[in-house]
């Protein structure tokens, strides 16, 4: 248990504090309670006279934020269910698995995650399970059941909403159920009754969804999987742009540079989502070098493969363009399972990052577009103590990010048991 009158300092080869600047050599970081009270060269972060301090030196290695996943699902298993499978499995085996896939998610590194839809209550369950004790798990951003129309994307979690008012009473019946956000399927997805190339909510639905949301200080974040959905999320003051494809509904995949103008002129997120098919892609050439693809994974391969590096170009434009992108995993969710978030990480660089571009995007920008970089997505005085110790320097290897030390979270150094 944390005690507020305990000191911790933590010194590290190197500190990469997520503000944007440089490196720091030689730093060191106090830490009371669950706190960061101060920051800097080692030689300027002095403990208060006659305290009580554990120090602990961390040579040859880099401290940094504990990591922000925007974008998970807690319920999903990454066995390669579709989501019109999982969503059959009893609430309690959902929140058994949210429970599994946390903690796994924690202990590679991952210290918040948003979960971006979750059936009826499991992940609000898994939430005080943790409150309790029970278990652990990364600092929870919530949705709840995600807002979806009657057939449309993630509809079998629990919310299909008609018209305006419905809309409204469904964010307040979330708000009243403690979420944190509001996940909107503004396109149809994966989900069999819906139509990823057509937007799903009308204008004025948008329109009351993300005002009542906002009316109770909630941020929102909309699926879009076509060009309509993503003026139409524009349209209604969205705060996050989830994967973001450009579609027309005849399945023309033009890219519309005045869409990516309004996402940068409106400062709204983008989680382009471009590691789950590459995930993908891997786990098949890795199943080729052992035996013989059959002919529907061949098939998958070189359509995933292809419209992988369709998106890899679309969203180096963006990212050229100045859009604010952050680092979500979308797992677990069909074959991509938790614990692999540093993947994505790696795969902003193939959009045009530098490796400090890429660890600010799934920290500093990540805890921004989650509304709770007031506590943690950087080290910061005032900030919660979620922090990261990798070997090496990611911050000129990004796969550093991969070797694991140890992680604090709100000050407390996670016991990772035998799972390392
Ligand atoms: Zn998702």
């Amino acid at each position: 248990m944390t005690k507020l009158n305990s000191f911790r300092l933590i010194k590290g080869e190197r500190i990469i504090d997520a503000k944007g600047g440089d490196v720091l050599e030689r730093g060191a970081i106090l830490l009371q309670g669950d706190k960061i009270i101060s920051i800097g060269r080692e030689e300027d972060v002095i403990p208060p006279e006659g305290s009580q301090v554990e120090e602990i030196v961390y040579e040859n290695k880099t401290v940094l934020p504990g990591l922000v996943d925007c974008h998970v699902h807690l319920n999903g298993i990454g066995d390669g269910r579709k989501g019109d499978q999982l969503n059959l499995l009893p609430d309690e085996i959902l929140t058994l698995q949210a429970a599994k896939n946390a903690r796994t998610h924690l202990f590679s590194g991952v210290t918040t995650v948003r979960d971006c839809g979750a059936k009826n209550s499991t992940t609000l369950r898994l939430r005080e399970a943790v409150e309790m004790g029970i278990t652990v798990a990364p600092k929870l951003v919530l949705a709840g059941r995600p807002m979806a129309i009657i057939g449309g994307h993630l509809w079998w979690f629990g919310i299909q909403a008609t018209g305006p008012n419905e809309c409204r009473a469904h964010v307040r019946q979330l708000v009243k159920e403690g979420v944190d956000f509001i996940k909107i399927t503004a396109s149809g997805g994966s989900t069999g009754t819906s139509v990823p190339l057509r937007p799903s909510f009308n204008l004025e639905e948008m329109n009351a969804i993300v005002d009542e949301a906002h009316k109770f200080g909630k941020h929102t974040a909309a699926h879009c999987t076509n060009s309509q959905s993503m003026i139409n999320a524009l349209d209604a003051g969205i705060d996050t742009i989830i994967h973001g494809v450009y579609n027309e509904p005849d399945g023309d995949r033009s890219y519309r540079p005045d869409i990516t103008e309004r996402i940068v002129d409106q400062g709204v997120f983008l989680n382009p989502t471009i590691h789950q098919s590459r995930e993908r892609i891997w786990q098949l050439e890795e199943k080729s070098q052992n035996q013989k693809l059959n002919p529907e994974e061949v098939e998958e391969l070189n359509t995933t493969k292809e419209g992988h590096e369709q998106r890899i170009e679309e969203v180096s434009k963006m990212w050229e363009a100045g859009v604010k992108i952050v680092c979500g995993s979308d797992s677990a969710w069909a074959n991509y399972k938790m614990g692999r978030f540093q993947a994505d990480i790696n795969s902003h660089i193939s959009i045009g990052m530098s490796p400090m571009e890429a660890i600010l995007s799934a920290t500093n920008l990540s805890a921004q577009s989650c509304c709770i970089d007031d506590q943690v997505g950087t080290l910061e005085v005032g900030k919660n103590a979620d922090i990261l110790v990798v070997e090496g320097d990611p911050s000129k290897n990004i796969d550093d990010l991969w070797n694991i030390v140890d992680i604090y979270q709100d000050g407390n150094l996670i016991d990772r048991g035998n799972y390392i």
